[in-house]
């Protein structure tokens, strides 16, 4: 009897394989474009204070309504330091995390690290620009897009050569070398668009005013830059430098240079939209945050610095360019001023800044269901780490507790435990082509905020997709 009770147990589950579907083949969850969006310095406690004030309740952002899968990140580095006295990180226990004080505030990462990690799917050290800890080079997905024949780009409101931007770009041993890695940026990457803050010619309100070159490469290639727009050649110290070539065919493709936020406002529109852009608005190290004026704790009370564009205008016209290419595009779009804002404690900043960050997702959002589908293009919105250590207001020892919403417009309850980056776990929202693929890496499970998968992950995914093991 038994053995008749297996067979028909075998029968049934081989009638039972031969009629369940086959599992989709990889190949067909390949999207064709993909962004990743990079809150830098954004936990899950920015995203519910910028939602409580601006919406009166947390969960009211795009991408945290239904269609979008939402997870959290691991962020720490592989090493707090490499030479002659290396240091390596402790990495996350979840635990730990909720049970240990000052657990994490311990060996978080940095903006070199985790935008590195978040590009070439690789831990690495603090300080990094596409580095690996033994000093060798990472593929970037930027990269990779060009071997695939796609467009790519990167867009922060911060100087386009700081450390998100620049590790999602190019290689350098540290991050301090801004000089090198615009050089290396403008002069030697096949990047299709360059846009961020960094323009030497202006202060951080807007003001004309002679500032440090090193963010744009030097005086030479920015005189260069702004009199010969249509050049392929550069010279910098008596030396001979080709611009890279974006489609291959062997011919250098000049950069379009832009700085005027009329500009920046027409390529946002989809008019006159050119090959290849090098945006660099009229402001020195950041968009808005930067700006003179008392700090006062509300946000929105002081006046915006006019002439510039906003981060949505830079990410619609970085999706207008790179959109040309009919094979699709890689693009990074970095709300930088995030974590300046945060350590500052800035609280009035910060929520500015989440503001401009989630105006420009919600606009690529409707850019993709205008230009594009969820059926070919993949959104990734994450963070390279959390600053601040925000959290509500402490309760006796307990320093990790909920923000405390006092209404739409007021400044929620919140308390600042840090002027630093943590090693807390951030957000992560995929919405798209390919999305689902992120089950493959949630092995990891934190008691507060569930499933988790790490920094590398989310690169890996990237390069998965798109055929790279
Ligand atoms: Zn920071």
């Amino acid at each position: 009897m038994r053995k008749i009770v297996s067979f028909l147990i075998l029968i049934s589950s081989l009638f039972f394989l031969s009629t369940t579907c086959p599992p989709e083949p990889a190949e067909k969850k390949t999207p064709k474009n993909i962004i990743i969006f990079v809150g830098d310095g954004m936990g899950f406690n920015h995203i519910d204070v910028a939602s409580i004030y601006l919406h009166g309740d947390t969960g009211k952002f795009v991408f945290q309504g239904k269609n979008w899968s939402r997870f959290a990140q691991a962020t720490y580095p592989a090493m707090l330091k490499v030479g002659n006295q290396p240091e390596w990180a402790q990495g996350y226990n979840p635990h730990a995390a909720w049970n240990e004080k000052g657990y994490l505030e311990k060996d978080h990462t940095d903006s070199g690290a985790g935008g590195t990690t978040l590009s070439t799917g690789l831990k690495t050290y603090r300080g990094s620009i596409g580095m690996g800890i033994y000093g060798d080079t990472l593929l970037h997905l930027s990269q990779y897009a060009k071997q695939l024949g796609k467009a790519a780009g990167v867009v922060s409101s911060v100087q386009f050569t700081h450390a998100t931007p620049a590790s999602f770009t190019t290689h350098n041993l540290h991050r301090n070398n801004y000089a090198q890695i615009a050089q290396s940026m403008i002069l030697k990457s096949q990047l299709d668009v360059i846009m961020g803050a960094g323009n030497p010619d202006y202060d951080n309100s807007g003001e004309p005013l002679a500032q440090d070159y090193k963010y744009v490469g030097g005086k030479e290639l920015w005189n260069q830059l702004r009199t010969k727009p249509n050049s392929t050649t550069f010279l910098i110290k008596k030396e001979r430098f080709n611009v890279g070539d974006i489609n291959g065919d062997g011919v250098p493709d000049p950069w379009t240079f832009i700085s005027d936020s009329a500009n920046f406002a027409a390529l946002s529109a989809g008019i006159n939209i050119p090959k290849r852009v090098l945006g660099l608005p009229r402001v020195h190290s950041t968009l808005q945050q930067g700006r003179s004026g008392s700090l006062q704790t509300e946000p929105f009370k002081q006046p915006r610095v006019s002439g510039v564009p906003t981060l949505e205008q830079m990410t619609l016209g970085a999706l207008n360019v790179l959109n040309q290419n009919e094979k699709g595009f890689f693009l990074m779009v970095e709300g930088g001023a995030i974590d300046w804002a945060s350590h500052d404690n800035h609280s009035g900043r910060m929520i500015e800044e989440m503001d401009d960050f989630v105006s420009s997702i919600e606009a690529a959002v409707k850019w993709i269901e205008k230009n594009s589908n969820w059926d070919e293009t993949l959104i990734i919105i994450t963070a390279d780490h959390e600053t601040g250590m925000l959290w509500g207001p402490a309760d006796g020892n307990n320093l990790l507790t909920p923000i405390v919403n006092k209404g739409k417009g007021i400044l929620p309850g919140l308390q600042w435990h840090s002027i630093d980056h943590t090693n807390s776990l951030v957000p992560l929202f995929l919405r798209g082509k390919g999305s689902d693929m992120i089950s493959i890496f949630l092995d990891e499970f934190d008691p507060v905020r569930g499933p988790f998968v790490q920094n590398a992950e989310v690169a890996n995914l990237a390069f998965l997709l798109w055929g790279r093991f």
